[in-house]
């Protein structure tokens, strides 16, 4: 990968970060987005950064021991990234974000921890799947890493409980994409709460599964 490519994504998670802010789909500082570089580095947005502001040249960029070599120090999740790729070498990239009705799903009492939305659309199941609550942990508790490695090499998202989800995808765009999808059901998962809705079945969810595997 040359130097234009490493920049191209530094400007890609910029643009796409903004894009998240602008939205609403996180705020403040919280959230962080990770890319794989294909010496076994990565870049990783850094620590207290707001996602509408970022700047490219800043974004951290770390080896393949997760030791920086460039920009700002990297995101105190960094190890809610490190976690899953380990497990998922398939996977490009990472968006962890506390968007709002995602956050809401991962505290209600009743939810599947299996399996916390339904699949209520065709879209969640291409692009989401099932996905699971890692129990609540301290921000920070190494615990935490261990919690989402185990199931990381199953599941490209995971919700953790009170916190808000993490996902995974083959390039940034995929992971993008793949977290507004999840939190787009999760609104509508909440607005259908009461309501009974029917979800896909098993056969209408094994059919799609099998025409449009997810990585
Ligand atoms: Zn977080």
């Amino acid at each position: 990968m040359n130097a234009s490519e490493v920049n191209r994504l530094r400007e890609q998670i910029a643009t796409l970060g903004q894009s998240l802010f602008d939205r609403g789909l996180t705020m403040g500082s919280s959230g962080n987005i990770s890319v794989r570089l294909d010496d076994g580095g990565w870049l990783m947005t850094p620590t207290n950064a707001c996602l509408g502001r970022l700047d490219p040249q800043r974004i951290s960029r770390l080896d393949r021991s997760g030791r920086l070599l460039e920009g700002d120090k990297p995101t105190k999740e960094q190890f809610l990234h490190t976690a899953m790729y380990e497990e998922r070498p398939q996977s490009g990239a990472i968006v962890h974000l506390h968007s709002t009705h995602s956050v809401a799903v991962s505290c209600l009492p009743d939810i599947n921890p299996c399996d916390c939305i339904p699949p209520l659309t065709a879209y969640y199941v291409m692009r989401v799947g099932r996905l699971p609550l890692v129990p609540y942990h301290m921000p920070g508790d190494p615990e935490l890493g261990d919690a989402v490695r185990g199931l990381a090499g199953e599941h490209s998202a995971v919700l953790l409980a009170n916190h808000g989800p993490v996902v995974a995808g083959k390039n940034l765009e995929a992971a993008v994409y793949a977290t507004e999808e999840l939190e787009e059901t999760a609104k509508l998962f909440l607005l259908l709460r009461g309501e009974n809705p029917r979800a896909l079945t098993p056969e209408q969810v094994a059919a799609l599964e099998q025409r449009f595997p997810r990585d």
